[in-house]
Protein backbone atom coordinates (compact mmCIF):
# COMPACT_ATOMS: atom_id res chain seq x y z
CA UNK A 1 0.00 0.00 0.00
CA UNK A 2 2.64 2.31 0.97
CA UNK A 3 4.89 3.84 -1.65
CA UNK A 4 8.59 5.37 -1.12
CA UNK A 5 9.70 9.01 -0.58
CA UNK A 6 11.42 10.31 -3.28
CA UNK A 7 12.29 13.41 -4.67
CA UNK A 8 11.45 14.04 -8.52
CA UNK A 9 13.95 15.12 -10.89
CA UNK A 10 15.16 18.41 -11.22
CA UNK A 11 12.67 21.32 -11.74
CA UNK A 12 9.68 19.49 -10.67
CA UNK A 13 10.03 20.96 -7.21
CA UNK A 14 9.78 24.34 -8.11
CA UNK A 15 6.87 26.89 -10.14
CA UNK A 16 3.13 25.60 -11.15
CA UNK A 17 2.57 21.92 -11.99
CA UNK A 18 4.89 21.62 -9.12
CA UNK A 19 5.70 17.49 -8.18
CA UNK A 20 6.76 16.15 -5.03
CA UNK A 21 6.86 12.51 -3.70
CA UNK A 22 6.15 11.69 -1.04
CA UNK A 23 5.02 7.68 1.04
CA UNK A 24 1.59 6.86 -0.87
CA UNK A 25 -0.36 5.79 2.84
CA UNK A 26 -3.75 5.87 1.92
CA UNK A 27 -4.73 5.15 -1.57
CA UNK A 28 -7.40 7.71 -4.13
CA UNK A 29 -6.88 10.42 -5.73
CA UNK A 30 -7.77 13.63 -4.17
CA UNK A 31 -7.91 17.06 -5.86
CA UNK A 32 -8.89 20.47 -3.86
CA UNK A 33 -8.02 23.38 -3.19
CA UNK A 34 -5.21 23.77 -0.57
CA UNK A 35 -5.96 24.27 2.84
CA UNK A 36 -2.64 25.19 4.88
CA UNK A 37 -2.88 24.28 8.29
CA UNK A 38 0.57 26.64 9.63
CA UNK A 39 -0.02 25.06 13.18
CA UNK A 40 0.64 21.57 13.29
CA UNK A 41 2.35 20.24 16.35
CA UNK A 42 5.62 21.27 15.59
CA UNK A 43 6.00 24.33 14.57
CA UNK A 44 4.72 27.63 16.78
CA UNK A 45 3.62 30.57 14.42
CA UNK A 46 5.10 33.59 14.88
CA UNK A 47 3.79 37.31 13.19
CA UNK A 48 3.53 40.89 14.31
CA UNK A 49 0.17 42.71 14.57
CA UNK A 50 -0.99 45.26 13.06
CA UNK A 51 -2.11 48.17 16.17
CA UNK A 52 -5.79 47.42 16.37
CA UNK A 53 -5.05 43.93 16.53
CA UNK A 54 -3.21 44.32 19.65
CA UNK A 55 -6.39 44.32 22.05
CA UNK A 56 -8.15 41.53 20.14
CA UNK A 57 -5.17 39.45 20.54
CA UNK A 58 -4.82 39.65 24.24
CA UNK A 59 -8.49 38.71 25.02
CA UNK A 60 -7.05 35.92 22.71
CA UNK A 61 -4.43 34.91 25.29
CA UNK A 62 -7.05 35.63 28.29
CA UNK A 63 -9.35 33.60 26.55
CA UNK A 64 -6.95 30.46 26.00
CA UNK A 65 -5.87 31.23 29.69
CA UNK A 66 -9.19 31.05 31.09
CA UNK A 67 -9.85 27.76 29.12
CA UNK A 68 -6.56 26.51 30.71
CA UNK A 69 -7.65 27.12 33.81
CA UNK A 70 -10.45 25.01 33.32
CA UNK A 71 -8.75 22.34 32.28
CA UNK A 72 -7.17 22.00 35.43
CA UNK A 73 -9.80 22.28 37.59
CA UNK A 74 -10.83 19.45 36.05
CA UNK A 75 -8.40 17.03 35.80
CA UNK A 76 -8.04 18.35 39.55
CA UNK A 77 -11.60 16.68 40.66
CA UNK A 78 -10.63 14.08 38.26
CA UNK A 79 -7.60 13.22 40.11
CA UNK A 80 -9.42 13.13 43.39
CA UNK A 81 -9.93 9.01 41.89
CA UNK A 82 -7.03 8.37 41.52
CA UNK A 83 -5.26 6.76 44.66
CA UNK A 84 -4.35 8.82 47.87
CA UNK A 85 -0.14 9.70 47.24
CA UNK A 86 -1.11 10.08 43.50
CA UNK A 87 -4.29 12.25 43.95
CA UNK A 88 -2.26 14.28 46.76
CA UNK A 89 0.98 14.28 44.17
CA UNK A 90 -0.47 15.39 41.32
CA UNK A 91 -3.28 17.68 43.05
CA UNK A 92 0.27 19.80 43.78
CA UNK A 93 1.36 19.81 40.52
CA UNK A 94 -2.12 21.49 39.25
CA UNK A 95 -2.51 24.09 42.68
CA UNK A 96 1.15 25.02 40.51
CA UNK A 97 0.03 25.50 37.55
CA UNK A 98 -3.23 27.12 38.12
CA UNK A 99 -1.31 29.51 39.80
CA UNK A 100 1.17 30.44 36.96
CA UNK A 101 -1.78 30.74 34.95
CA UNK A 102 -3.34 33.66 37.17
CA UNK A 103 -1.71 37.23 37.51
CA UNK A 104 1.48 35.59 37.43
CA UNK A 105 4.90 36.78 36.05
CA UNK A 106 4.43 34.46 32.54
CA UNK A 107 0.76 35.70 32.56
CA UNK A 108 1.57 39.22 33.09
CA UNK A 109 4.77 39.14 30.81
CA UNK A 110 2.64 37.44 27.70
CA UNK A 111 0.35 40.36 27.73
CA UNK A 112 3.16 42.99 28.12
CA UNK A 113 5.21 41.85 25.32
CA UNK A 114 1.86 41.09 22.91
CA UNK A 115 0.43 44.76 23.41
CA UNK A 116 4.53 46.07 23.72
CA UNK A 117 6.25 44.03 20.80
CA UNK A 118 2.98 43.81 18.59
CA UNK A 119 2.93 40.00 18.42
CA UNK A 120 0.91 37.03 18.58
CA UNK A 121 0.12 35.25 21.75
CA UNK A 122 2.27 32.14 20.78
CA UNK A 123 5.19 34.25 19.68
CA UNK A 124 4.49 36.04 23.25
CA UNK A 125 4.63 32.99 25.21
CA UNK A 126 7.82 31.46 23.68
CA UNK A 127 9.63 34.84 24.42
CA UNK A 128 8.40 35.04 27.71
CA UNK A 129 9.33 31.16 29.06
CA UNK A 130 12.73 31.97 27.32
CA UNK A 131 13.62 34.68 29.37
CA UNK A 132 12.15 33.39 33.11
CA UNK A 133 13.43 30.62 32.02
CA UNK A 134 16.57 32.34 31.61
CA UNK A 135 16.47 34.03 35.11
CA UNK A 136 15.79 31.05 36.64
CA UNK A 137 19.16 29.12 35.04
CA UNK A 138 21.18 32.27 36.34
CA UNK A 139 19.62 32.03 40.48
CA UNK A 140 21.27 28.34 40.32
CA UNK A 141 18.52 27.33 42.33
CA UNK A 142 18.04 23.31 42.22
CA UNK A 143 14.13 24.33 43.15
CA UNK A 144 14.20 27.16 40.70
CA UNK A 145 15.21 24.35 38.32
CA UNK A 146 12.98 22.29 38.27
CA UNK A 147 9.88 24.60 38.09
CA UNK A 148 11.01 25.02 34.40
CA UNK A 149 9.39 22.27 33.51
CA UNK A 150 6.10 23.23 34.65
CA UNK A 151 6.18 26.25 33.56
CA UNK A 152 7.21 25.24 30.04
CA UNK A 153 4.38 22.36 30.16
CA UNK A 154 1.73 25.49 30.95
CA UNK A 155 3.36 27.45 27.72
CA UNK A 156 2.71 24.55 25.60
CA UNK A 157 -0.88 23.75 27.16
CA UNK A 158 -1.67 27.87 26.64
CA UNK A 159 -0.09 27.21 22.97
CA UNK A 160 -2.04 24.00 22.63
CA UNK A 161 -5.12 26.05 23.41
CA UNK A 162 -4.40 29.18 20.97
CA UNK A 163 -3.60 26.56 18.25
CA UNK A 164 -6.68 24.69 18.74
CA UNK A 165 -8.62 27.35 17.38
CA UNK A 166 -6.69 26.36 13.85
CA UNK A 167 -8.30 22.71 13.83
CA UNK A 168 -11.94 24.48 14.01
CA UNK A 169 -11.45 25.73 10.68
CA UNK A 170 -11.37 22.29 9.57
CA UNK A 171 -14.96 22.63 9.94
CA UNK A 172 -15.81 25.75 7.88
CA UNK A 173 -13.21 24.97 4.47
CA UNK A 174 -14.44 24.83 1.23
CA UNK A 175 -15.57 21.43 -0.54
CA UNK A 176 -12.90 19.05 -1.11
CA UNK A 177 -10.03 21.34 0.63
CA UNK A 178 -6.60 19.96 0.58
CA UNK A 179 -4.91 19.77 4.10
CA UNK A 180 -1.35 20.59 3.56
CA UNK A 181 0.70 20.73 7.57
CA UNK A 182 4.09 19.94 8.44
CA UNK A 183 2.54 17.10 10.25
CA UNK A 184 -0.99 15.99 11.47
CA UNK A 185 -1.22 13.91 14.66
CA UNK A 186 -3.76 11.31 15.05
CA UNK A 187 -5.72 13.48 17.20
CA UNK A 188 -5.58 16.15 14.31
CA UNK A 189 -6.48 13.59 11.92
CA UNK A 190 -9.36 12.51 14.38
CA UNK A 191 -10.95 15.68 13.78
CA UNK A 192 -11.17 15.30 9.82
CA UNK A 193 -14.48 14.96 8.45
CA UNK A 194 -14.04 13.32 5.24
CA UNK A 195 -17.46 14.91 4.07
CA UNK A 196 -15.53 18.03 3.66
CA UNK A 197 -12.09 17.52 3.12
CA UNK A 198 -10.72 15.52 0.45
CA UNK A 199 -7.46 14.71 0.94
CA UNK A 200 -4.10 15.99 3.36
CA UNK A 201 -0.41 15.60 2.76
CA UNK A 202 2.46 16.39 5.47
CA UNK A 203 6.09 17.09 5.94
CA UNK A 204 6.64 14.62 8.70
CA UNK A 205 5.01 11.26 9.30
CA UNK A 206 5.68 7.80 8.11
CA UNK A 207 3.00 4.71 6.60
CA UNK A 208 2.60 2.97 9.09
CA UNK A 209 1.86 5.40 12.07
CA UNK A 210 -1.60 6.37 13.64
CA UNK A 211 -2.63 9.41 11.15
CA UNK A 212 -1.73 6.88 8.42
CA UNK A 213 -4.08 4.45 9.43
CA UNK A 214 -6.52 7.23 10.40
CA UNK A 215 -6.29 8.37 7.00
CA UNK A 216 -7.10 5.00 5.70
CA UNK A 217 -9.79 4.08 7.94
CA UNK A 218 -11.28 7.72 7.21
CA UNK A 219 -10.91 6.58 3.40
CA UNK A 220 -9.07 10.06 2.76
CA UNK A 221 -6.12 10.19 0.12
CA UNK A 222 -2.97 10.70 1.84
CA UNK A 223 0.69 11.38 1.30
CA UNK A 224 2.90 11.82 4.19
CA UNK A 225 7.06 12.60 4.10
CA UNK A 226 6.46 14.76 1.10
CA UNK A 227 9.67 16.58 1.85
CA UNK A 228 9.50 20.52 0.52
CA UNK A 229 5.75 20.34 0.53
CA UNK A 230 5.17 24.01 2.21
CA UNK A 231 7.70 26.15 0.60
CA UNK A 232 5.33 28.76 -1.13
CA UNK A 233 2.15 26.87 -1.39
CA UNK A 234 -1.11 29.83 -1.13
CA UNK A 235 -4.04 28.87 0.22
CA UNK A 236 -6.46 27.85 -2.71
CA UNK A 237 -4.54 26.91 -4.99
CA UNK A 238 -5.70 23.44 -6.88
CA UNK A 239 -3.16 20.38 -5.33
CA UNK A 240 -3.78 16.95 -6.23
CA UNK A 241 -3.15 14.51 -3.56
CA UNK A 242 -2.13 10.52 -5.34
CA UNK A 243 -2.31 8.44 -2.34
CA UNK A 244 -1.72 5.56 -4.64
CA UNK A 245 1.80 6.90 -5.64
CA UNK A 246 2.34 8.89 -3.53
CA UNK A 247 2.51 12.41 -5.02
CA UNK A 248 1.43 15.70 -4.46
CA UNK A 249 1.02 17.88 -7.62
CA UNK A 250 0.57 21.46 -6.95
CA UNK A 251 -0.76 23.80 -9.44
CA UNK A 252 -1.49 21.31 -12.07
CA UNK A 253 -1.33 21.71 -15.45
CA UNK A 254 -4.82 21.24 -17.45
CA UNK A 255 -3.32 17.84 -18.88
CA UNK A 256 -2.14 16.49 -15.60
CA UNK A 257 -5.43 17.52 -13.97
CA UNK A 258 -7.24 15.63 -16.69
CA UNK A 259 -5.45 12.77 -16.54
CA UNK A 260 -6.20 12.96 -12.42
CA UNK A 261 -9.59 13.49 -12.74
CA UNK A 262 -10.15 10.27 -15.27
CA UNK A 263 -8.09 8.16 -12.49
CA UNK A 264 -10.13 9.08 -9.70
CA UNK A 265 -13.32 7.98 -11.75
CA UNK A 266 -11.50 4.67 -12.82
CA UNK A 267 -10.98 4.14 -9.09
CA UNK A 268 -14.55 5.16 -7.98
CA UNK A 269 -15.76 2.45 -10.42
CA UNK A 270 -13.29 -0.23 -8.69
CA UNK A 271 -14.57 0.96 -5.29
CA UNK A 272 -18.35 0.11 -6.86
CA UNK A 273 -17.47 -2.88 -8.31
CA UNK A 274 -15.73 -4.25 -4.63
CA UNK A 275 -18.50 -3.50 -2.96
CA UNK A 276 -20.73 -6.07 -5.10
CA UNK A 277 -18.77 -8.95 -3.14
CA UNK A 278 -20.22 -7.35 0.40
CA UNK A 279 -22.46 -10.06 0.76
CA UNK A 280 -20.80 -12.92 -0.93
CA UNK A 281 -18.55 -14.91 1.98
CA UNK A 282 -14.87 -15.05 2.10
CA UNK A 283 -14.12 -18.07 1.45
CA UNK A 284 -11.12 -19.61 -0.92
CA UNK A 285 -11.11 -21.33 -3.87
CA UNK A 286 -10.98 -24.91 -1.76
CA UNK A 287 -13.27 -24.07 0.22
CA UNK A 288 -11.82 -22.50 3.50
CA UNK A 289 -13.61 -20.11 5.06
CA UNK A 290 -11.98 -16.47 7.13
CA UNK A 291 -13.60 -14.36 9.34
CA UNK A 292 -12.36 -10.71 7.85
CA UNK A 293 -13.36 -7.91 10.83
CA UNK A 294 -12.79 -4.52 11.06
CA UNK A 295 -10.67 -2.19 13.12
CA UNK A 296 -12.49 0.51 14.44
CA UNK A 297 -10.62 3.68 14.83
CA UNK A 298 -13.50 6.27 15.50
CA UNK A 299 -17.28 5.06 16.33
CA UNK A 300 -18.47 6.52 12.70
CA UNK A 301 -15.94 3.52 11.09
CA UNK A 302 -18.87 1.16 12.59
CA UNK A 303 -21.07 2.39 9.54
CA UNK A 304 -18.36 1.90 7.02
CA UNK A 305 -17.61 -1.93 8.33
CA UNK A 306 -21.17 -3.11 7.86
CA UNK A 307 -21.21 -1.04 4.35
CA UNK A 308 -18.25 -2.96 3.43
CA UNK A 309 -19.35 -6.38 5.13
CA UNK A 310 -17.23 -6.86 7.93
CA UNK A 311 -18.12 -9.76 10.33
CA UNK A 312 -17.75 -8.29 13.40
CA UNK A 313 -15.11 -6.04 15.18
CA UNK A 314 -11.72 -7.59 15.73
CA UNK A 315 -9.81 -4.37 17.00
CA UNK A 316 -11.59 -1.29 18.30
CA UNK A 317 -8.98 1.24 19.47
CA UNK A 318 -10.54 3.20 22.16
CA UNK A 319 -7.76 5.90 22.25
CA UNK A 320 -10.29 8.15 20.43
CA UNK A 321 -12.27 8.31 24.10
CA UNK A 322 -9.45 9.88 24.94
CA UNK A 323 -7.86 12.13 21.93
CA UNK A 324 -8.89 16.30 21.97
CA UNK A 325 -9.51 16.52 25.60
CA UNK A 326 -7.88 17.41 28.21
CA UNK A 327 -10.13 15.41 31.09
CA UNK A 328 -11.12 11.53 30.98
CA UNK A 329 -14.05 9.82 29.75
CA UNK A 330 -16.16 8.43 33.34
CA UNK A 331 -17.63 5.06 32.83
CA UNK A 332 -20.94 6.09 31.86
CA UNK A 333 -19.45 8.07 29.02
CA UNK A 334 -16.81 4.94 27.70
CA UNK A 335 -20.14 2.54 28.03
CA UNK A 336 -22.36 4.41 26.16
CA UNK A 337 -20.16 4.31 23.14
CA UNK A 338 -19.47 0.82 24.02
CA UNK A 339 -22.94 -0.07 24.23
CA UNK A 340 -23.52 2.07 20.87
CA UNK A 341 -20.75 -0.22 19.25
CA UNK A 342 -21.96 -3.55 20.13
CA UNK A 343 -25.80 -3.05 19.74
CA UNK A 344 -24.68 -1.32 16.23
CA UNK A 345 -23.07 -4.64 15.52
CA UNK A 346 -26.04 -6.68 15.55
CA UNK A 347 -24.84 -9.95 16.90
CA UNK A 348 -21.58 -9.86 16.04
CA UNK A 349 -18.06 -9.85 17.86
CA UNK A 350 -16.48 -6.96 18.97
CA UNK A 351 -12.85 -7.05 20.41
CA UNK A 352 -12.24 -3.78 22.03
CA UNK A 353 -8.87 -3.03 23.51
CA UNK A 354 -8.22 -1.40 26.50
CA UNK A 355 -6.61 1.94 25.98
CA UNK A 356 -3.47 2.18 23.79
CA UNK A 357 -2.27 5.68 25.04
CA UNK A 358 1.71 6.69 24.88
CA UNK A 359 3.83 6.31 22.24
CA UNK A 360 2.87 8.69 19.10
CA UNK A 361 -0.55 8.74 20.79
CA UNK A 362 -0.29 11.12 22.96
CA UNK A 363 -3.84 12.29 24.91
CA UNK A 364 -3.47 15.98 26.53
CA UNK A 365 -4.36 14.62 29.60
CA UNK A 366 -1.41 12.48 29.77
CA UNK A 367 1.35 14.80 28.66
CA UNK A 368 -0.22 17.43 31.29
CA UNK A 369 0.40 14.36 33.87
CA UNK A 370 3.42 12.36 32.62
CA UNK A 371 5.35 15.03 30.11
CA UNK A 372 6.90 14.10 27.32
CA UNK A 373 8.66 10.64 27.37
CA UNK A 374 12.66 10.79 25.89
CA UNK A 375 11.12 7.65 24.16
CA UNK A 376 7.82 7.43 23.67
CA UNK A 377 7.31 3.87 21.68
CA UNK A 378 9.54 2.49 24.60
CA UNK A 379 7.84 4.12 27.79
CA UNK A 380 4.77 4.31 29.69
CA UNK A 381 2.31 3.08 27.00
CA UNK A 382 -0.73 0.84 26.90
CA UNK A 383 -1.14 -1.76 29.44
CA UNK A 384 1.93 -0.20 31.36
CA UNK A 385 -0.29 3.26 31.73
CA UNK A 386 -3.06 1.26 32.58
CA UNK A 387 -1.32 -0.78 35.45
CA UNK A 388 0.34 2.25 36.66
CA UNK A 389 -3.53 3.89 36.91
CA UNK A 390 -5.51 0.78 38.03
CA UNK A 391 -8.38 3.27 38.72
CA UNK A 392 -8.21 3.97 34.80
CA UNK A 393 -8.09 0.67 34.00
CA UNK A 394 -10.65 -0.41 36.72
CA UNK A 395 -13.44 2.41 34.70
CA UNK A 396 -12.11 1.17 31.46
CA UNK A 397 -13.10 -2.51 32.30
CA UNK A 398 -16.26 -1.63 34.33
CA UNK A 399 -17.69 -0.10 30.92
CA UNK A 400 -16.37 -3.16 29.05
CA UNK A 401 -18.38 -5.62 31.19
CA UNK A 402 -21.30 -3.34 31.00
CA UNK A 403 -21.22 -3.45 27.21
CA UNK A 404 -20.63 -6.70 27.23
CA UNK A 405 -24.23 -7.38 28.86
CA UNK A 406 -25.35 -6.23 25.18
CA UNK A 407 -23.62 -8.66 22.86
CA UNK A 408 -20.44 -10.57 22.15
CA UNK A 409 -17.40 -8.63 23.17
CA UNK A 410 -13.98 -9.58 23.84
CA UNK A 411 -11.44 -7.82 25.77
CA UNK A 412 -7.85 -7.04 24.29
CA UNK A 413 -5.18 -5.81 25.73
CA UNK A 414 -2.42 -3.92 23.85
CA UNK A 415 1.73 -3.71 24.12
CA UNK A 416 2.02 -7.14 26.97
CA UNK A 417 5.48 -8.26 27.54
CA UNK A 418 4.88 -10.53 30.18
CA UNK A 419 2.18 -13.18 31.68
CA UNK A 420 1.85 -11.48 34.77
CA UNK A 421 0.50 -8.48 33.23
CA UNK A 422 -2.33 -10.46 31.83
CA UNK A 423 -2.61 -12.04 35.16
CA UNK A 424 -3.09 -8.50 36.98
CA UNK A 425 -5.39 -7.02 34.25
CA UNK A 426 -7.66 -10.85 34.98
CA UNK A 427 -7.58 -9.87 38.95
CA UNK A 428 -8.34 -6.07 38.39
CA UNK A 429 -11.33 -7.61 36.25
CA UNK A 430 -12.64 -10.37 39.05
CA UNK A 431 -12.36 -7.14 41.42
CA UNK A 432 -14.17 -5.05 39.22
CA UNK A 433 -17.29 -7.71 37.97
CA UNK A 434 -17.58 -8.79 41.69
CA UNK A 435 -18.45 -4.73 42.81
CA UNK A 436 -20.59 -4.36 39.67
CA UNK A 437 -22.65 -7.09 40.53
CA UNK A 438 -22.77 -6.10 44.28
CA UNK A 439 -24.16 -2.99 43.38
CA UNK A 440 -26.43 -5.24 41.03
CA UNK A 441 -25.11 -3.74 37.44
CA UNK A 442 -26.03 -6.14 34.64
CA UNK A 443 -22.89 -7.39 33.47
CA UNK A 444 -21.38 -9.78 30.59
CA UNK A 445 -21.92 -13.56 31.67
CA UNK A 446 -20.17 -15.43 31.47
CA UNK A 447 -16.89 -12.91 31.94
CA UNK A 448 -16.00 -11.70 28.43
CA UNK A 449 -12.29 -13.32 26.88
CA UNK A 450 -9.31 -11.96 27.45
CA UNK A 451 -6.65 -11.95 24.34
CA UNK A 452 -3.09 -10.53 23.67
CA UNK A 453 -2.11 -8.46 21.40
CA UNK A 454 0.99 -10.04 20.27
CA UNK A 455 3.22 -7.09 19.41
CA UNK A 456 6.48 -7.14 21.49
CA UNK A 457 9.29 -9.03 19.64
CA UNK A 458 9.55 -10.37 23.75
CA UNK A 459 5.57 -11.48 23.47
CA UNK A 460 6.30 -13.35 20.29
CA UNK A 461 9.27 -15.35 21.74
CA UNK A 462 7.25 -15.90 24.98
CA UNK A 463 3.88 -17.13 22.71
CA UNK A 464 3.63 -20.65 24.58
CA UNK A 465 2.99 -18.93 27.73
CA UNK A 466 1.16 -16.62 27.15
CA UNK A 467 -0.98 -18.58 25.36
CA UNK A 468 -2.00 -19.86 28.67
CA UNK A 469 -2.79 -16.63 30.19
CA UNK A 470 -4.73 -15.68 27.46
CA UNK A 471 -7.82 -16.42 25.76
CA UNK A 472 -7.10 -15.26 22.40
CA UNK A 473 -4.22 -13.67 20.33
CA UNK A 474 -4.21 -10.72 17.95
CA UNK A 475 -1.23 -10.35 16.27
CA UNK A 476 0.06 -6.44 15.68
CA UNK A 477 2.25 -6.38 12.86
CA UNK A 478 2.55 -2.78 13.06
CA UNK A 479 4.11 -2.61 16.31
CA UNK A 480 5.90 -6.12 16.14
CA UNK A 481 7.90 -5.08 12.66
CA UNK A 482 8.71 -1.69 14.56
CA UNK A 483 10.44 -3.27 17.64
CA UNK A 484 11.83 -5.73 15.99
CA UNK A 485 13.63 -3.84 13.32
CA UNK A 486 14.23 -0.81 15.80
CA UNK A 487 12.58 1.36 13.06
CA UNK A 488 10.15 4.01 14.07
CA UNK A 489 6.62 3.27 12.12
CA UNK A 490 5.88 6.71 12.03
CA UNK A 491 9.00 8.28 10.99
CA UNK A 492 9.43 9.11 7.14
CA UNK A 493 13.11 9.17 7.38
CA UNK A 494 13.48 5.13 7.92
CA UNK A 495 9.83 4.06 5.96
CA UNK A 496 12.15 2.45 3.38
CA UNK A 497 13.33 0.06 6.11
CA UNK A 498 10.19 -0.57 7.90
CA UNK A 499 9.38 -4.09 5.93
CA UNK A 500 6.97 -6.82 7.73
CA UNK A 501 8.55 -9.07 5.23
CA UNK A 502 11.89 -9.07 7.08
CA UNK A 503 12.37 -13.08 7.64
CA UNK A 504 12.95 -12.30 11.76
CA UNK A 505 8.96 -10.40 11.65
CA UNK A 506 7.90 -13.15 9.61
CA UNK A 507 9.76 -16.07 12.52
CA UNK A 508 7.97 -14.02 14.72
CA UNK A 509 4.43 -14.00 13.04
CA UNK A 510 4.97 -17.68 12.41
CA UNK A 511 6.05 -18.80 16.26
CA UNK A 512 3.13 -16.55 17.59
CA UNK A 513 0.45 -18.40 15.31
CA UNK A 514 2.15 -21.87 16.02
CA UNK A 515 1.53 -21.49 19.32
CA UNK A 516 -2.00 -20.56 19.52
CA UNK A 517 -2.71 -23.31 17.63
CA UNK A 518 -1.48 -25.64 19.87
CA UNK A 519 -3.25 -24.38 22.56
CA UNK A 520 -6.02 -24.12 20.44
CA UNK A 521 -6.87 -20.44 21.29
CA UNK A 522 -8.15 -18.19 18.39
CA UNK A 523 -5.02 -16.17 16.32
CA UNK A 524 -5.90 -13.17 13.76
CA UNK A 525 -3.57 -10.29 12.47
CA UNK A 526 -4.84 -7.16 13.35
CA UNK A 527 -1.58 -4.46 11.88
CA UNK A 528 -2.12 -3.08 8.61
CA UNK A 529 -0.95 -5.87 6.65
CA UNK A 530 -4.19 -7.53 7.53
CA UNK A 531 -5.66 -4.82 4.97
CA UNK A 532 -3.58 -5.32 2.04
CA UNK A 533 -3.79 -8.31 -0.38
CA UNK A 534 -0.30 -8.82 -1.14
CA UNK A 535 0.09 -10.49 2.77
CA UNK A 536 -3.38 -12.24 2.03
CA UNK A 537 -1.76 -15.88 0.84
CA UNK A 538 0.86 -15.56 3.35
CA UNK A 539 -1.23 -15.13 6.26
CA UNK A 540 -3.29 -17.73 5.32
CA UNK A 541 -0.63 -20.27 4.27
CA UNK A 542 0.94 -19.30 7.68
CA UNK A 543 -2.52 -20.75 9.62
CA UNK A 544 -3.94 -17.65 9.96
CA UNK A 545 -8.19 -17.66 9.54
CA UNK A 546 -9.08 -14.27 11.46
CA UNK A 547 -7.69 -10.24 9.62
CA UNK A 548 -8.80 -7.56 11.07
CA UNK A 549 -8.23 -4.52 8.88
CA UNK A 550 -9.72 -0.92 8.35
CA UNK A 551 -13.04 -1.29 6.52
CA UNK A 552 -12.79 0.18 3.56
CA UNK A 553 -9.86 -2.67 2.86
CA UNK A 554 -12.71 -5.38 3.73
CA UNK A 555 -13.80 -6.18 0.07
CA UNK A 556 -10.07 -6.25 -1.34
CA UNK A 557 -8.68 -8.79 0.94
CA UNK A 558 -12.33 -10.89 0.32
CA UNK A 559 -11.84 -10.61 -3.61
CA UNK A 560 -8.34 -11.97 -2.74
CA UNK A 561 -9.40 -14.94 -1.07
CA UNK A 562 -12.04 -16.08 -2.89
CA UNK A 563 -9.22 -16.59 -5.79
CA UNK A 564 -7.15 -18.32 -3.43
CA UNK A 565 -6.00 -21.80 -3.47
CA UNK A 566 -5.13 -22.63 -0.21
CA UNK A 567 -3.00 -25.81 -0.70
CA UNK A 568 -0.90 -23.77 -2.71
CA UNK A 569 -0.76 -20.55 -0.51
CA UNK A 570 0.91 -22.68 2.20
CA UNK A 571 3.26 -24.25 -0.15
CA UNK A 572 4.16 -21.02 -1.11
CA UNK A 573 4.31 -19.86 2.35
CA UNK A 574 6.83 -22.42 3.45
CA UNK A 575 9.05 -21.77 0.70
CA UNK A 576 8.92 -18.08 2.20
CA UNK A 577 9.82 -19.17 5.67
CA UNK A 578 13.21 -21.04 4.20
CA UNK A 579 14.13 -17.61 3.06
CA UNK A 580 16.25 -15.41 4.76
CA UNK A 581 16.64 -12.80 2.20
CA UNK A 582 14.41 -9.81 1.90
CA UNK A 583 14.38 -9.04 -1.24
CA UNK A 584 13.60 -13.07 -2.58
CA UNK A 585 10.96 -13.17 0.33
CA UNK A 586 9.23 -10.54 -1.64
CA UNK A 587 10.00 -11.65 -4.90
CA UNK A 588 8.60 -15.08 -4.07
CA UNK A 589 5.52 -13.41 -2.55
CA UNK A 590 4.59 -10.51 -5.31
CA UNK A 591 5.26 -13.78 -7.74
CA UNK A 592 2.48 -16.03 -6.39
CA UNK A 593 0.25 -13.23 -6.12
CA UNK A 594 0.86 -12.53 -10.23
CA UNK A 595 -0.43 -16.12 -11.00
CA UNK A 596 -3.51 -16.06 -9.96
C1 LIG B 1 -0.29 -3.02 15.72
O1 LIG B 1 0.65 -2.60 16.40
O2 LIG B 1 -0.12 -3.75 14.72
C2 LIG B 1 -1.68 -2.69 16.07
C3 LIG B 1 -2.70 -3.21 15.43
O3 LIG B 1 -1.87 -1.76 17.05
P1 LIG B 1 -1.72 -0.18 16.81
O4 LIG B 1 -1.52 0.02 15.33
O5 LIG B 1 -2.94 0.44 17.35
O6 LIG B 1 -0.48 0.13 17.60
MG1 LIG C 1 0.21 -1.69 18.31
Amino acid sequence: MKSDAKHEGPGAAHGPNRSLRGLGVSSGVAIGPAHVVESGSVTIPEYSLPADAVEGEVTRFNEAAAKARRQIKKLKSKALVLPDSASEEIGFLLDAHLSMLTNSRLTRGVERRIKQDHINAEAAIQAEIATIAQTFAEMDDAYLAARIGDIREVGRRLTRNLLKQEYRAFSTLPPNSIILAEELTPADTALLDPKAVGGFATVLGGAEGHTAILARSLGLPAVLGATGLLAGVRNGVTVIVDGVQGRVIIDPSPEVLEEYRTRRAAREREREQLKSLRKLPAVTRDGTAVTLLANLELPRDLEHALENGAQGVGLLRTEFLFMNREDLPDEEEQYTVLRAIVEGMGGRPVTARTMDLGGEKLAGWMAGRYGEPANPALGLRAIRLSLREPKLLETQLAAMLRAGAHGPLRILLPMISSVSEVQKVREIMGQVARRLRRRGVVIADPLPPVGVMIEVPGAALAADALAYAADFFSIGTNDLTQYTLAIDRADEQVATLYDPLHPAVLRLIQFTIEAALRSRIPVSVCGEIAGDPRYTALLMGLGVRELSMSPPSVPAVKKRIRGLDLMEASRRARVIMDQSDLGRIATLLDDFNSMV
